[in-house]
């Protein structure tokens, strides 16, 4: 379940200049760090096809408003949904001195140096607990459980269980067919054929609990 969620994200390792060798507009990179940030939220981990293609924002890792020197530094830009980005605005409780980017109880987690998981637990359920240093902190700040955010993270987890039960499927019927074909029925057949019976169910199970969630999921 792991590897549906915060994956490794890298920066490119060079970031256009201007012939100058002055880095452009924060904007000119917005491309750029979308691709680095493979199109999901640095915060809250929704990617741009969960939320309708509504657009997400280029945010300053450090605030520009606190760091103006990295306004249009490409390495302090992430990709974050508005509502992240909204909530996140110009917070930045440490010391601007330090370089660190949390204390161990609050701050930020720098997305592209630490592993996320080794910050929040994913449960079944779609939620974020909190394993270390400021996760708290930014699941309280960020409101990274937000019911909007769970019901994404759900149907990600139940989607990947379709595919998986459905490819489970597939290789057995693949592997029966041929002696359906010759009317060789066995036990081992038969047994195979309910195996594939009982993961179409659970496909089943699981679009049910989809369509319920997008139900109660209001507007
Ligand atoms: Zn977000």
């Amino acid at each position: 379940m792991k590897a549906l969620f915060f994956p490794r994200i890298t920066r490119c390792e060079n970031y256009e200049k201007k012939p100058n060798d002055e880095y452009y507009s924060y904007a000119h990179y917005r491309n750029q760090i979308s691709i680095d940030c493979q199109n999901r939220c640095v915060y809250c981990d929704v990617n741009l096809s969960e939320i309708g293609h509504e657009g997400f924002a280029l945010d300053h890792f450090r605030p520009q408003e606190k760091f103006p020197a990295l306004k249009n530094d490409p390495k302090n830009l992430v990709i974050s949904c508005a509502k992240c980005n909204r909530y996140k605005s110009a917070h930045w409780p440490l010391d601007i001195t330090t370089g660190d980017s949390h204390n161990g109880a609050v701050g930020f987690i720098e997305p592209f140096d630490f592993d996320r998981h080794e910050y929040f637990d994913i449960s079944e359920t779609g939620n974020f607990a909190a394993l270390q240093g400021p996760s708290t902190y930014l699941i309280n700040l960020l409101s990274l459980n937000r019911p909007s955010r769970i019901l994404v993270r759900k149907k990600r987890i139940l989607q990947a269980r379709i595919n998986l039960v459905f490819d489970i499927a597939e290789r057995i019927l693949t592997e029966i067919s041929p002696m359906i074909e010759d009317r060789q029925i066995t036990d081992d057949v038969i047994d195979k054929f309910r195996q594939a019976k009982t993961a179409i169910s659970a496909i089943q199970t699981a679009r049910i609990e989809i369509a319920k969630l997008e139900a109660n999921s209001g507007p």
